[in-house]
C-alpha cells in the first residue's frame, strides 16, 4: 500500500462501490472511472474534505461542496460516519480491495443511518440488499 493513489474522503469509500456509470456530468464519470482505476491499481489515502471524486464535479465552488446549503458540513458528517464504521482515519492510506471486502459488513448500518434522502439511492438499492456491487467495466 502506498500513497501514491487518489486522496479520498470518507462516504466516497462506501459510494464508489456502487458506481456503474451515472454521475453529475460527463467529466465528472470520467474522471470516476479514472479515479477506480487508480485506487485499485495503486490505493489511496484518506483525506478531509473535498477529494480527487470532487476535484472535477460541477458542486465544488471554492474548495466547498455546494450540492446542498450546508452541503460540505453535511457532508463531513458522513465521511465521519463512514469511517468510523470502517474502522479508518483521515491520513490514513488503504487498499481499496481490503476496503471492497470490509462495505459488505457495514452496509445495513450505512444504509439504515446514511442513505435516506440520497438522490442516488434509488441506483444503490438493489445492490443494497442483495449486498453486492456493480461491476466496473471500462
Ligand atoms: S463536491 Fe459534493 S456532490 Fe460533488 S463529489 Fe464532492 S461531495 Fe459529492
Amino acid at each position: 500500500m502506498n500513497a501514491r493513489g487518489p486522496r479520498i474522503r470518507g462516504h466516497h469509500l462506501i459510494c464508489l462501490q456502487f458506481f456503474h456509470g451515472e454521475g453529475y456530468a460527463p467529466a465528472y464519470v470520467r474522471n470516476l472511472f479514472d479515479v477506480i482505476r487508480r485506487l485499485t491499481e495503486e490505493g489511496g489515502r484518506i483525506v478531509t474534505g473535498p477529494d480527487d471524486v470532487c476535484a472535477a464535479c460541477p458542486s465544488l465552488v471554492d474548495g466547498r461542496c455546494s450540492r446542498e446549503p450546508e452541503g460540505e458540513e453535511e457532508i463531513r458528517i458522513l465521511d465521519s460516519l463512514a469511517l468510523e464504521l470502517l474502522g479508518l482515519k483521515a491520513g490514513d492510506d488503504f487498499d481499496y480491495g481490503e476496503v471492497s471486502v470490509w462495505v459488505p459488513r457495514i452496509l445495513d448500518r450505512w444504509h439504515m443511518l446514511a442513505c435516506d434522502g440520497c438522490e442516488w439511492e434509488a441506483n444503490c438499492r438493489p445492490l443494497i440488499s442483495l449486498n453486492t456491487r456493480f461491476p466496473i467495466e471500462q
